[in-house]
């Protein structure tokens, strides 16, 4: 073990270790540092890298962005805003115009590399330390006990002790934070669905298109830089099958099955970048507050990416669970899962139905009726939440490392 002097780790104590600095984990911080905590954040990832994600955000998602502050940036960036959103259920489309309200007008699916960033540097300016290239690799406490801290290593595999009256988890689908604490699962989904995706440049599509036919779904998100996303959704026993003919072609092949418009639209722009790959996961809903700990973002509750409202979920859940933490006590913690699971089980289990795949064309469009209604519940409660809690506090010095 070594001292926090041969460490970019400037403390050896905060009020609140953070492992994972992306959409769930920045988010937290910023928000518990504008309300004054030593918050200290690590990654083993470096700053503004890329993650698997078709990063398409939901009004929610847009809304917390917005009442943060932070939307400004991302339209800054050239992100595309997004008007309107379309279903395809075979021949039929239904084209949903995004109504200005609570000052969202627009979607937005920023690239992680800025979203992340844009977020890191939120928790930065509020007064939070975010030290990428090093990550948590034990706890201080064991399971069942208070946790007081936490180990935390660099590149360099050097083991520091840091200590914290909170470690909280926001370190992704495998959390390590949530398998040291034995956090069990409450409820696990049944269905998975495996994706492609890649980006194209100059396609002539506006908003988010969603494409469905029975046993296969496609899109188009627009993104920053000219890109659009284009990806695939399909049952991962037929991505096992059919995966032996090569990425490029199963992609390819499905454009053209689901929606041969979309298909002649890709094949008539520039590829950018390479294709993406993800085999699916089960869902779950994980035990995510005890003492001196609590799980954020994926880390706690994952769904399949089919309904893209991951980021969402998250940027949602930071905010319950800062507030959860500046009320201080186990009770908040534990009513802080105790809201998120009332919001999410409605989410989690249309997500499961959709991407079961077993749904005729009027069933999937039923679905996506009742997971519009779970969104909107998710809207109201933010919009309940009063906005003196998220300001940004009066100048700090940003310490970044
Ligand atoms: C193929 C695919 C497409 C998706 N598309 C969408 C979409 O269109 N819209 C949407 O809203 N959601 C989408 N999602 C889901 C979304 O990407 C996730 O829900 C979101 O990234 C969760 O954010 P997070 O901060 O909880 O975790 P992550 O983004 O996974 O970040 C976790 C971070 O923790 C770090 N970490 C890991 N271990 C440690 C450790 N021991 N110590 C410290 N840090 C650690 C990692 O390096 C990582 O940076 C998609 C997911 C997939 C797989």
């Amino acid at each position: 073990m070594v001292s926090t002097l041969q460490s970019p780790i400037t403390r050896d104590r905060y009020d609140v270790i953070i492992a994972g600095a992306r959409c769930a984990g920045a988010s937290t911080a910023m928000l518990l540092a504008r309300r004054g905590l030593r918050v200290l954040v690590v990654d083993p990832a470096s700053r503004g890298s890329d993650t698997l994600s078709t990063h398409a955000l939901m009004r929610g998602g847009v809304l917390q962005l917005h009442r943060w502050g932070l939307l400004d940036a991302i339209r800054s960036a050239e992100t595309p805003a997004l008007r309107k959103t379309t279903f395809h259920y075979g021949d039929e489309s239904i084209e949903v115009e995004i109504k200005a309200l609570d000052g969202v007008d627009a979607l937005y699916a920023p690239r992680r590399t800025l979203l992340d960033s844009v977020l890191v540097d939120a928790a930065l300016a509020a007064g939070a330390e975010v030290v990428h290239g090093h990550r948590v690799v034990d706890l201080i406490g064991a399971p069942g006990d208070r946790i007081r801290g936490a180990k935390i290593a660099g590149a360099d595999r050097r083991v520091i002790d840091v200590a914290a009256d909170l470690v909280i988890g926001a370190d992704g689908v495998h959390s390590r934070v949530a398998r040291i604490l034995e956090a069990d699962h409450e409820y696990t989904t049944s269905h998975t669905a495996a994706s492609i995706y890649g980006y194209r440049k100059g396609l002539g599509l506006a908003g988010y298109h969603w494409f469905y036919i029975v046993g296969a779904s496609v899109g188009s998100i627009p993104t920053n830089d000219g890109d659009t996303c284009v990806f695939i959704l399909l049952p991962p026993t037929r991505f096992e099958n059919d995966r032996h003919q090569g990425l490029e072609a199963l992609y390819h092949k499905l454009l053209s099955e689901v929606s041969p418009a979309l298909a002649s639209e890709v094949a008539s722009s520039e590829g950018s970048g390479k294709l993406r790959a993800f085999a699916g996961a089960t869902g779950f809903l994980r035990r995510s507050a005890g003492p001196g700990w609590a799980l954020v973002g994926d880390a706690g509750y994952f769904k399949d990416p089919i309904t893209a409202h991951g980021i969402t979920d998250a940027l949602r859940d930071a905010e319950l669970l800062a507030r959860a933490v500046v009320e201080g006590g186990d009770d908040a913690l534990a009513g802080y899962q105790a809201t998120r699971d009332d919001l999410v089980k409605g989410l989690l289990d249309v997500t499961d139905r959709i991407s079961s795949f077993e749904w005729d064309l009027d069933e999937v469009k039923e679905h996506h009726f009742t997971l519009s209604r779970e969104m909107k519940a998710e809207v109201d409660l933010l919009r309940t939440l009063d906005q003196e809690f998220v300001a940004p506090p009066a100048v700090v010095p940003p310490t970044t490392r």
